[in-house]
């Protein structure tokens, strides 16, 4: 069962892949990881990564694809995979439409203002400890239970940097939606719930769908 988990930044999609994976024995296949592990293991697609990692640029689709091909094709894969990150624009989904089948695409959704909202209230903290204001506050506003350390807020998370995420999102995540809503394999779910409300939805289209 191969299934790919679509949704904006703040829609815990990583979070809602992970789990979908680890209940069903299947490999979690996220573009980060990969990345981090062929850097980290300094493999020759590793050192490819690095020349554009290092320079602050994009990993080029031609890249990205021949990274995903060589996770799929590992034996651990046969079974199915949940991809997370990937495809993330036109190019690369003709590319893995060309190596594999996909049984289901499911979409996370969630507004752009409940977006904004959840990644603008994280705080992060220089011991590594993260918060969030809503969500996950510490005990006095501002300051770290653990280290006492006055908490910020990350380069990533400033409103300028996810109104940037969710405007690439838009134009080029989102148009990839037709096409597997054309396969009748498109499905929505709402993820302005918690994660275990969201994991049932999933759940629910996975397992009606398989029976
Ligand atoms: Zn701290």
């Amino acid at each position: 069962m191969n299934i790919i988990i679509f949704g904006p930044q703040g829609s815990g999609k990583g979070t809602q892949a992970e789990l979908i994976a680890r209940r069903r024995n299947f490999p979690y296949i996220s573009t980060g990881d990969i990345f981090r592990y062929h850097l980290k293991n300094k493999t020759e697609l590793g050192q490819q990564v690095a020349e554009y990692v290092n320079t602050g640029q994009l990993v080029p689709d031609e890249l990205t694809n021949k990274i995903i091909q060589d996770r799929i094709n590992q034996p651990d894969c046969t079974v199915g995979f949940v991809l997370d990150g990937y495809p993330r624009n036109q190019k690369q989904l003709e590319f893995l439409s060309q190596i594999t089948t996909v049984d289901y695409a499911i979409v996370i959704e969630l507004s752009d203002q409940e977006a904004i909202k959840r990644l603008s209230g994280r705080l992060a903290s220089k011991c590594g400890l993260s918060y969030h204001l809503e969500f996950n506050p510490s005990q006095q506003a501002g300051i770290c239970d653990k280290c006492g350390d006055q908490l910020f807020r990350r380069d990533d998370d400033q409103p300028q940097a996810i109104a940037q995420r969710l405007a690439i999102y838009h134009q080029e995540t989102e148009p990839l939606f037709a096409v597997y809503e054309n396969k009748g394999i498109l499905h929505r779910v709402n993820g302005a719930k918690t994660i275990d409300e969201v994991y049932q939805q999933i759940e629910g289209v996975i397992s009606q769908a398989a029976g």
